[in-house]
């Protein structure tokens, strides 16, 4: 476990959190139901569910943006509810990409906006100005090249670079993401997910990862939540999950990593092949290797 000054541990928790929205009108509708769940410092934490499970409302939930109905949220041990300038601190420790993040983008810029963020945490201009240029360059976007462009002539998948430079620029603890990958092709998702996972691993950047595409969730998360009508009904490690939980993935409109179907069908006609396997390469080597087993 990882201690932040004065031995809180770094983590987000929810304790308890049911939410509501509409209280009182006749379109009330809890859309969380009893959430506890500790997300810690370095996890790569995937979220998945059907549409209308509630996977948005709990995210917004990570930092601030809904306040629980029931419950709290603290970050890093300080409740993210309060109004307090700590409290506004923790706020920005926990990074946010949305669907369709480049609707975000407005300054005139590419420069500007992603300075944006690091101005409002009221940091003077050269620090501003290291930031800027330490994003773009880990997000691979050459600053002499498109510091002084305009965002909006980008293409999809370099918009989405920009909108994820603002919140590297933010030097976040946590990174939540939602569907980062919507709307682009498959070379434009496979750059997204490769800075993802550059944040994760190389700058110890704790993600939090909602997707509806079981491939890129198997690929990269190490524990997954699995959410239906506003509670967690599944919380583990993929494997285990994708092995030994699939009825109630099914139960709940959740689709399996087609990896696993496979293998689950080699398995089930004789082939020794082991079931260890999250992504297509893993599942070449199971096949090669089980291969050698048959008679
Ligand atoms: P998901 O992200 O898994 O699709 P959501 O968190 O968006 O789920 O929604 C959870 C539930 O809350 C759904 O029943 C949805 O209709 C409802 N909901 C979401 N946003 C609102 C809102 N602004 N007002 C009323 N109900 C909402």
């Amino acid at each position: 476990d990882v201690l932040c000054e004065g031995g809180t541990l770094m983590a987000i928790v929810l304790d308890n959190i049911t939410y509501t929205y509409g209280v009182g009108t006749p379109f009330e509708k809890t859309a969380l139901k009893g959430i506890s769940v500790t997300i810690e410092n370095g996890e790569f934490l995937g979220i998945i569910g059907h549409t209308g499970s509630g996977k948005s409302t709990f995210v917004q939930h990570l930092n601030g943006l809904l306040h629980p109905t029931t419950g709290k949220v603290t970050v890093n041990g300080v409740d993210v509810s309060e109004k307090t300038d700590e409290a506004k601190h923790m706020r920005h420790k926990v990074g946010m990409v949305f669907q369709y993040p480049e609707h975000q983008l407005f300054e005139e810029t590419i420069a500007e906006d992603i300075a944006f963020g690091p101005k409002n945490l009221g940091l003077d201009a050269e620090e501003v100005d290291r930031r800027v240029r330490e994003a773009m360059a880990f997000v691979g976007l050459d600053y002499d090249t498109y510091a002084e462009r305009s965002p909006f002539h980008l293409s999809g998948g370099q918009m989405r670079r920009v909108a994820i430079a603002g919140v590297v620029a933010m030097e976040p603890d946590f990174l939540v993401l939602d569907e980062p990958s919507a709307g682009l092709d498959p070379f434009g998702r496979e750059e997204i997910f490769d800075e993802i996972i550059k944040l994760h691993k190389e700058k110890d950047v704790t993600v939090i990862l909602v997707s509806h595409n079981m491939e890129d969730i198997s690929r990269m998360a190490n524990r997954l939540i699995v959410l239906d009508k506003g509670q967690i009904v599944l919380d583990g490690k993929p494997l285990d999950i994708f092995n030994h939980h699939r009825h109630v993935l099914q139960q709940v409109g959740v689709d399996v990593p087609p990896v696993s179907v496979l293998i689950e069908s080699l398995r089930n006609r004789g082939l020794d092949v082991s079931n260890e396997v999250l992504t297509v390469d893993d599942a070449v080597q199971a096949i090669l290797e089980g291969g050698q087993h048959v008679k």
